[in-house]
């Protein structure tokens, strides 16, 4: 179908809209195959070639996929024809007669609408079911502290001051170990001769190491901003300029990172939990100012990791600063009373004591 399109669009001419259907005579294996799976592939391509005339600048026009990219295919359902059986972990998908095997990660409520099962490019079948739900929320728990502060860090993936102290996240070892593996297979990689066995072996696992890093680190990020928002009423990071950052040395480390997905998490579960999500001006000075009496700290270097405060004598780790000064705002919202403002203030935190 695609094929024909492109053929028509090149001699400029209508561009024509056949059905699946058409070819099955000419190729019998699509009689084998799910026919929504061909429905959906056809209303797909329609929607391509409607959306570059729509915008032919935003919308390239379609091409024919690598064997080697994910493969795919979408199923809808009627009248129950996919289930899944959470007891014994089966998936029933339109013309397979039996259930198949799946590692279920949860399980859901509502009505299944569609499955795309897909293969990624490290050989692995993923389905991914759209269901029909009233409430995509897990349970909503009560919040155990007022606010929480969080500065996001090259060194230490972020810090965070809360009404229980001052913590640190580190990058997870086996995030680290496995980019250090990833860097190794690239080298190899680029190292084997292009088309040959050896190189397409060593393809694979790159790509399979490819798909571990990002699943880790969804993982990690996910469950991270999870709980910050289960502990937390009002949560506050800088603003800081992912997309001005990304343009300088930091680069990597910032993409590899995952700060802007981490953010983007925070939001939404703010939004579906009914927590406040703040991310504050990015010319707010969260690492110059002493969070004991106020002074501002001009002559605060990127690379000073500790700063004693000249007006009151206290000794300040820059980070924990930083998240200590993004908590107050937090506290310093509507939602907190200003007798609960004083009474944490004048709160210790035993953490950020121990750190210093
Ligand atoms: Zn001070």
């Amino acid at each position: 179908m695609l094929d024909k399109k492109l053929q028509a669009y090149k001699k400029k001419e209508r561009i024509p809209q056949d059905t699946p259907a058409k070819y099955k005579d000419e190729f019998p294996f699509l009689k084998e195959v799910d026919s929504f799976a061909l429905c959906n592939v056809q209303l797909q391509l329609e929607k391509a070639f409607k959306d570059h005339f729509r915008n032919r600048k935003q919308f390239k026009l379609p091409k024919f996929k690598k064997k080697r990219d994910k493969q795919s295919y979408t199923t809808n359902n009627v009248r129950d024809s996919i289930r899944v059986d959470f007891e014994k972990s089966l998936l029933y998908l339109p013309k397979i007669r039996e259930g198949v095997k799946i590692e279920l990660h949860r399980r859901f409520d509502g009505k299944i609408k569609s499955v795309i099962v897909s293969r990624t490019n490290d050989g692995k079948y993923y389905a991914s079911i759209l269901v029909e739900t009233e409430d995509p929320r897990n349970k909503v728990v009560e919040p155990k502290s007022k606010a929480c502060g969080i500065d996001l860090g090259i060194e230490h993936f972020a810090t965070i001051t809360n009404e229980f102290g001052s913590y640190k996240v580190e990058h997870p070892k086996y995030l680290l170990r496995g980019e250090e593996r990833l860097r190794r297979l690239q080298r190899f990689f680029s190292r084997k001769q292009k088309g040959s066995k050896n190189s397409e072996k060593a393809r694979l696992r790159l790509a399979k190491q490819h798909a571990y890093i990002t699943n880790a680190r969804n993982d990690f990020l996910y469950k991270l901003s999870k709980a910050i928002i289960d502990e937390n009423q009002v949560v506050v990071v800088e603003d800081i300029n992912v997309k001005g950052l990304m343009k300088s040395r930091l680069a990597k480390s910032i993409s590899d990172s995952g700060w802007s997905k981490f953010l983007s998490y925070l939001k939404y579960k703010a939004e579906w939990y009914g927590r406040t999500f703040i991310q504050i001006d990015r010319f707010f000075p969260s690492s110059k100012l002493c969070h004991s009496c106020g002074y501002k700290n001009e002559d605060l270097a990127l690379h000073d990791r500790t700063w004693c405060c000249p007006a009151c004598g206290e000794t300040h780790v820059r980070d924990i600063n930083a998240s200590i000064n993004l908590y107050f705002v937090g506290l310093g919202r509507p939602e907190v009373t200003p007798v609960e403002q004083a009474l944490v203030k004048n709160r210790s935190h035993p953490a950020m004591k121990q750190e210093a």
